[in-house]
């Protein structure tokens, strides 16, 4: 059988049967009621968040983050990463913001606050940094900067559910953050996204463009979407949550396995999260520097596709590479463009049995 890149984590089938059971019996399926009520206090108090309010994915959440905030859409600018999945420039761009690519940090690959002021112009109006594989940004050096230069920032933390930061839930950080609970995803509703913030206000504002922008029930205040989490998508994140630090203990199982064979091999080096970090081993990314290594990161992905094993090559290519970009916003970021060409993401998810990663590991040496 192959083995992919990601397996989704789902609870047993009888306990998701008794949580849905009470939707039958209320016929109430959608437009926020019990069930997403539950899901979203227990999420607020597994990620340590104020306020939080749930989408149907962490596309749209992030698109109606950043739309909440009433930016200068004309011809106002974010400074966001190249180093992404494409959703992060999307939101910024169907929201007619222009987006600024910003270089990443060698190490860990998430923005380089360091370049962050050369990109500022009196045009800018928010950061969009990504805490990319799970690994955080420095959000004190970028949040120094947003307060500098009176900046919004929107942390797309698609990939940092239930990650800690010096002790503090991401969720916490900017002026809000994005997760999102993709079936890829350590944790999944189906489909699934959050906004966690602080402001009181936001919801409101967040309330109303995910449901078209409704106030009240006679009256329409502004052109909203369509972006609600519907009861049974709910329900699945209510059982998935149940079992989250389970999955997360056993994804370290097979992180520890990797870093015992792949650890301190010439040429390989692992991408791995701050000391301050407590992680959700979201990913696997492993760099490979073919000088020293002797095969190239593309060589080792099609030894592995021969036998039926598909890594990724999370991301590539880089955003501003890709054709819908590449002309309009053309930023050279070397490091970025670096990375997407020596990263690839190995198989990692709760339930891979170890001969796997061994067998991958043996590819990889061999
Ligand atoms: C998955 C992902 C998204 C989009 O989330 P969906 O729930 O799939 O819409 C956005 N940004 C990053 C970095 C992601 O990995």
């Amino acid at each position: 059988m192959s083995i992919l890149v990601t397996r989704s984590s789902m609870p047993g089938i009888e306990e998701y049967m008794e949580e849905i059971k009470p939707i039958f019996e209320s016929r109430w399926l959608t437009n926020m009621g019990p069930v997403y009520k539950k899901f979203q206090h227990q999420l607020m108090d597994y990620l340590s968040v104020p306020q939080l309010s749930l989408f149907v994915n962490g596309h749209m959440a992030l698109e109606m983050a950043i739309h909440a905030l009433g930016l200068p859409c004309d011809g106002g600018e974010v400074i966001t990463t190249p180093f992404t999945f494409v959703s992060t420039t999307h939101a910024i761009t169907r929201n007619n913001l222009k987006p600024v690519f910003c270089d990443v940090k060698p190490d860990d690959f998430t923005i380089d606050p360091s370049k962050i002021e050369a990109l500022i112009t009196e045009k800018t109006v928010a950061i969009v940094p990504v805490h990319v594989y799970g690994n955080i940004c420095d959000v004190d050096a970028i949040q120094k900067i947003a307060d500098k230069y009176k900046l919004k920032v929107i942390y797309d933390a698609a990939h940092a559910f239930g990650v800690t930061y010096k002790g503090v839930g991401v969720g916490n950080f900017g002026d809000a953050s994005m997760f999102s609970f993709h079936a890829t995803k350590v944790f999944n509703s189906i489909e699934g996204g959050a906004v966690a913030f602080h402001d009181k206000q936001y919801r409101v504002q967040l309330h109303e463009l995910k449901n078209f922008g409704i106030h009240g029930q006679e009256d329409t205040v502004s052109v909203g979407g369509n972006a609600k989490l519907d009861e049974f998508r709910a329900a699945m994140g209510i059982c998935n949550l149940r079992h989250i630090d389970d999955y997360i203990s056993d994804r370290g199982r097979v992180v520890e396995r990797y870093d015992e064979r792949l650890g301190g091999i010439p040429g390989i080096r692992l991408i791995k999260p701050s000391p301050e970090t407590v992680t959700n081993n979201a990913y696997y990314p492993v760099y490979f520097d073919e000088k020293v290594f002797g095969k190239t990161r593309d060589i080792v992905c099609d030894e592995l596709k021969d036998q039926d094993i598909f890594a990724r090559k999370y991301f590539y290519p880089a955003i501003n590479e890709l054709s819908c970009y590449k002309d309009k916003f053309p930023q050279n970021t070397p490091i970025a463009h670096n990375a997407s060409t020596h990263v690839l993401t190995l198989p990692l998810y709760e339930g891979l049995d170890l001969k796997d990663v061994d067998k991958i590991c043996d590819i990889i040496l061999s």
